[in-house]
């Protein structure tokens, strides 16, 4: 079956040039939603806290359940717990209409729109919002943002900081007290010269696929995911024959494989027509099957990607995208 290699050296070493980073390991907030960006929720919490993360990052109440007991705080992004999940856990608070609904005495972090205009509430709604947190008796533990550019070149990084300021600035004079900042993600936390805020949410760069522009001079990475598949059935082709559906896969005749990995994967199907290479220089043969693909050559397993953001870019995408859609059923081992 088709498996997901997990390389702890590789993510300990990221771990170690975000830690130069920031400073201190327990400024790390390992960001760990959609299944650890594909690479196993379970798994790479696990890896996390052996290492010394201290803190995380995820999307819903169900993910943060599975891992609340391996770090000190868990950051919930985008869930409203039916009660209070208990001080371990903290709930990013997107909207005014949130905070209203939100359990009393549940801890959370106000995110505040800067300029990204997604989630959080405007800086005029500063006052109004921490009036209703003392009013419905919520625990204001953070304040947070985030850059809608911090991994391209231009000045957004730069205002939306300022703004992150003045913010601070006001909040701490209507008396918020000693709660946690944080705007950072891995693009923004190398961007930053000298960090200074209390937590940094990182995630792709601790998977090893940041991408930025070489300007940046952004410490080397080490992709900490590779993908295999194995070999299903080889055959003979002639030139003649077609392989796949559509008959859209053609050889110079030789032996043709098929390897057990396809869309229902969550591989990419791409476009026949400009089929996938693969890191040893082979293309893909034909379409892509729900469940298999087909290569030329006889080898017992192949490897799709040993760096997603390589494979993405054959796809004109990010690596993000490549990571999130494997299915959370491959099998994934540590090496
Ligand atoms: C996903 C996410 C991050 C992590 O971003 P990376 O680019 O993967 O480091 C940080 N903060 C928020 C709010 C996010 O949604």
């Amino acid at each position: 079956m088709s498996y997901i290699e997990i390389s702890r050296e590789n993510f300990f070493y990221n771990l170690n040039q975000i830690a130069a980073k920031t400073q201190s390991k327990e400024k790390i907030a390992l960001v760990l939603k959609d299944n650890a960006y594909g690479h196993g929720l379970n798994l790479m919490a696990k890896l996390a806290a052996e290492w010394g993360v201290r803190h995380s990052v995820v999307r819903t109440m169900a993910e943060a359940a599975q891992i609340r007991d391996l770090f000190e705080t868990v950051l919930v992004l985008s869930d409203t717990p039916a009660e209070d999940p208990g001080q371990s856990i903290r709930i990013a608070v997107n909207s005014l209409d949130q905070l209203r609904r939100i359990p009393p005495h549940t801890s959370i972090e106000l995110k505040v729109d800067t300029g990204m205009h997604r989630n959080g509430i405007v800086s005029e709604e500063l006052t109004i919002a921490l009036d209703i947190v003392g009013a419905r008796q919520l625990r204001l533990t953070g304040i947070m943002t985030h850059y809608r550019s911090a991994d391209e070149m231009g000045s957004d990084f730069f205002w939306q900081r300022k703004r992150f300021e003045a913010v601070r600035g006001a909040a701490e004079k209507l008396g918020v007290g000693d709660i946690r900042w944080h705007s950072c993600n891995s693009a923004a936390l190398f961007r930053t010269q000298c960090f200074d805020e209390d937590i940094a949410r990182i995630g792709i760069a601790a998977y090893g696929c940041l991408r930025m522009p070489d300007s940046f001079h952004i410490p080397h990475l080490k992709p900490v995911m590779t993908l295999w598949a194995e070999r299903v059935a080889t055959r003979n082709v002639r030139k003649s024959e077609r392989i796949g559906y559509g008959g859209e896969g053609q050889v110079d005749s030789g032996m043709v494989s098929t390897y057990d990995i396809g869309y229902g994967d969550g591989w990419l199907r791409g476009n026949a027509a400009n089929p996938y290479r693969l890191p040893d220089g082979r293309d893909l043969v034909g379409r892509v099957s729900m469940d298999l693909i087909s290569v030329e050559g006889e080898d017992d397993k192949l490897c799709l990607f040993d760096d997603a953001s390589e494979a993405a870019e054959q796809f004109n995408t990010i690596g993000y995208d490549i990571l999130v859609k494997l299915s959370p059923d491959i099998r994934r081992i540590v090496v």
